[in-house]
């Protein structure tokens, strides 16, 4: 068996759901905690310990790359792309081309419930679907009975996903016919507690929220600010908050609400699963500040031959510059390191789900000089592009 499924050690488990997947007995099915993180859960009696589960596993099975990646910062050419992506709209213009050449893509979406998971598309018209950071665990466990069958038919696939998810894709299937993306990725929040804070603004605001961007570049360009939409009545009325003044986007980046074991991923190095890693290239403004564009700019690890391929096909629709790793990693941690577990990490989804985001907002999630960036934002201050055009 994995080794979650023997020690019952949560930092073991990154929630994938691929164990249960592919287990032939149909022995594990996934069960959540509390907090709301989806781990397997083993019916003895059905259980033949032929150990699929453990050789599928991303935290124990790590097929990394094993070629030599080189590291690039890049962005697309076309900008409405740009601005309805998180970085600089890599990830649009792969699948464009993909999709454009016969293939389908795999990767995450938010439907109508405000449910994240994963999902399969085939036409570019659906590509809005997948653009865009969601930063809550996305449920892979919904469209890998579709994906094996594609893979299975030999049909191409490009699958995007955290690296824990792209490893447990790999561990699982064949891989001929598939081509994966991996993002730098700094850990994930519980859909238990993305549902609660969605809840909490609907209360807040008296309304019913028809729409939420995790990256708006709408209002303050390339940062990362949340957008989202409250419709009363008739009327819809859309809302801005910058990452100091959203309790849950503060929560998240302060490291206090991510899922167990992302605080030991194994993932976080500049050797990578996925063909591809893409991520933003923050620091690029301290760094190289001859390749910054205020709308985003990604930066792009290609990491084997299939990923140097797509990114070739795609070379005539982006801006893209090779860079060395120092100055790829300046100012993106999660290429060295998991992030690091609040001290309150332990009692903070108890606390929110007891007391309430206000209320916890206010006295944990928010860091103390929030009322600064609230002042900005009222304002309609750009504090992120007047620290970008202070570097350009
Ligand atoms: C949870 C999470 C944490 C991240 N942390 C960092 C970080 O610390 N530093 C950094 O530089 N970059 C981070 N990123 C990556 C960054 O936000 C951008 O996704 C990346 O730069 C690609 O941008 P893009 O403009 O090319 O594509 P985008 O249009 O942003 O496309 C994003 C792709 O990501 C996939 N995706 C979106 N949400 C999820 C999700 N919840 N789970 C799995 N796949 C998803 C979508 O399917 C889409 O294919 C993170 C992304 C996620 C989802």
């Amino acid at each position: 068996m994995n080794t979650y499924l023997i020690e019952n050690e949560k930092s073991r488990c990154c929630g994938c759901a691929i164990c249960s997947f592919a287990c032939p007995t149909k022995a594990i099915h996934m069960d959540y905690d509390d907090e709301g993180f989806a781990f397997p859960a083993v019916d003895d009696s059905l259980c033949v310990k032929c150990g699929k589960c453990k050789a599928v596993c991303p935290m124990d099975v790590f097929k990394k790359q094993e070629e030599q990646a080189t590291a690039y910062a890049a962005y697309s050419k076309d900008n409405a792309i740009i601005k309805t992506s998180s970085s600089g709209g890599i990830f649009a213009e792969l699948a464009k081309k993909f999709i454009l050449s016969g293939g389908k893509v795999c990767g995450c979406t938010i439907d109508d419930e405000h449910q994240v998971k994963h999902i399969l598309i085939n036409c570019v018209d659906e590509l809005s679907l997948l653009q865009g950071s969601k930063y809550v665990q996305s449920d892979l466990s919904n469209c890998l009975n579709k994906l094996s069958a594609l893979l299975k038919q030999g049909e191409k696939v490009l699958f995007v996903g955290t690296p824990c998810q792209v490893s447990a894709v790999k561990n699982h299937f064949d891989c001929k016919s598939l081509i994966t993306v991996d993002l730098l990725c700094h850990g994930v929040p519980s859909q238990k507690l993305f549902d609660f804070y969605i809840k909490y603004l609907e209360e807040k605001h008296k309304g019913k929220l028809t729409e939420i961007v995790f990256r708006d570049k709408e209002k303050f360009g390339w940062s990362i600010t949340q957008r989202y939409k409250i419709q009363k009545k008739n009327k819809i009325k859309t809302y801005y908050l910058e990452r100091h003044t959203s309790e849950y986007f503060s929560g998240f980046l302060r490291n206090m609400t991510q899922r167990e074991s992302c605080y030991s991923c194994p993932y976080t190095t500049i050797n990578r699963v996925g063909d591809i890693t893409l991520a933003d290239f923050w620091g690029v403004d301290k760094v190289r500040p001859d390749l910054l564009n205020l709308d985003g700019t990604s930066l792009i690890f290609v990491n084997s031959k299939k990923g140097e391929n797509l990114i070739e096909q795609i070379k005539d629709r982006i801006f893209i510059s090779e860079v060395s790793f120092d100055d790829a990693i300046y100012q993106n941690i999660n290429f060295v390191s998991p992030p690091r577990k609040h001290a309150l990490r332990s009692r903070i989804y108890d606390l929110i789900f007891k007391y309430g985001f206000k209320e916890i907002g206010k006295k944990h999630l928010l860091p103390k000089n929030s009322y600064k960036y609230k002042i900005a934002q009222f304002l309609n201050i750009n504090v992120t592009k007047m620290r970008l055009l202070r570097r350009k």
